[in-house]
């Protein structure tokens, strides 16, 4: 990722931050379409207004080069928080205000240095490189998450080359998704939709989690979608350990520091459950 320059001597990044703001749906207008608007004076960049379907929308992002060490997590400054309400400001009727914005997030792109010091980096290639280094590392950098598949097989497919190591061929391109089914089989599926559209075929043992024991089908946050069942299905199945885990990676209910706070104590209990051992799936 990002922090490859700060491992690996020779692979020099020019990391660019893009920061997204967090709004509420009803500030909006009850906005449920989602938007690209034209930056203003830019020929090809947009902002991309998103409606997630949970009270929340995303707007973002930012591309600014960012010099120096590489933190654990990018701070969001003012100046993008500003920048974003503008173009926002520029296409709609409503007026947004600081304190509109309910959270915040910034993400640093692991771009390779290809252009020197000159150039934006939104004109850098967002392609993912495989590199040797002369002590016999080899990186992979740059790429997009919907290509992860395709940089796993280049990078494991070149140490593989590199080393001479035996290995049948590359698999990854037809192994499924966990999850994943054609969409007649997850429309057939007996749970809520919103379920099948995060889990897929796994939908319908989450669901019965809740229907086993119905505390668990009730929202984590009032008013947001997530219930204590996928809190409890993500320390079980997908190896959340603590409530950052659960409240900033396997949901994202952590982005809204009021929405987190008010789910903290229930992520505690979830854990305490899980390691506890409770019976069930
Ligand atoms: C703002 C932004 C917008 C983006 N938009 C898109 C998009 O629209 N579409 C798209 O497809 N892609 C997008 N991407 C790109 C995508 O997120 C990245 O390219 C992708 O995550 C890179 O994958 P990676 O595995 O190389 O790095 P990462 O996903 O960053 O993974 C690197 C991992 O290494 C860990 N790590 C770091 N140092 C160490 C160490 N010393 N020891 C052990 N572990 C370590 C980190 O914790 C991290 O988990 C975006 C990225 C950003 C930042």
């Amino acid at each position: 990722g990002v922090w490859a320059g700060g491992l690996v001597g020779d692979v020099r990044l020019r990391p660019s931050r893009g920061t997204h703001l967090v709004l509420r749906d009803r500030d909006l207008g009850g906005l449920a379409t989602g938007l690209h608007i034209p930056i203003p004076g830019e020929t090809n960049r947009f902002v991309l207004v998103l409606p997630q379907g949970d009270g929340r929308v995303y707007v973002g992002l930012t591309d600014e080069p960012v010099d120096g060490e590489v933190p654990d997590v990018p701070d969001v400054p003012e100046t993008d928080i500003g920048f974003l309400l503008d173009v926002l400001g520029s296409a709609l009727d409503v007026t947004l205000r600081r304190g509109d914005v309910v959270g915040a997030f910034a993400g640093l792109r692991p771009l390779l240095d290809t252009r020197g010091e000159e150039g934006r980096t939104a004109d850098i290639s967002r392609k993912h490189a495989v590199l040797h280094s002369p002590d016999g590392v080899v990186t992979v950098v740059g790429g997009k998450l919907t290509t992860y598949r395709r940089m796993a097989q280049d990078a494991l497919d070149a140490a593989v080359t590199a080393r001479a190591l035996d290995a049948g061929p590359c698999r990854t391109a037809s192994v499924p998704l966990v999850g994943a089914a054609a969409p007649r089989t997850l429309a057939g599926l007996d749970a809520p939709s919103h379920l099948v559209r995060r889990y897929g075929t796994e939908a319908v043992a989450v669901h019965e989690m809740g229907l086993e024991r119905p505390e668990l089908a009730l929202p984590v946050v009032p008013g947001h979608p997530v219930t204590r069942a996928e809190l409890l299905w993500a320390v079980r199945h997908e190896g959340a350990l603590d409530a950052s885990d659960l409240l900033d990676r396997r949901t994202r209910i952590g982005l809204v520091a009021e929405d987190r706070a008010v789910a903290e104590a229930e992520a505690a209990g979830v854990l305490a459950e899980a390691v506890g051992g409770h019976g069930g799936r």
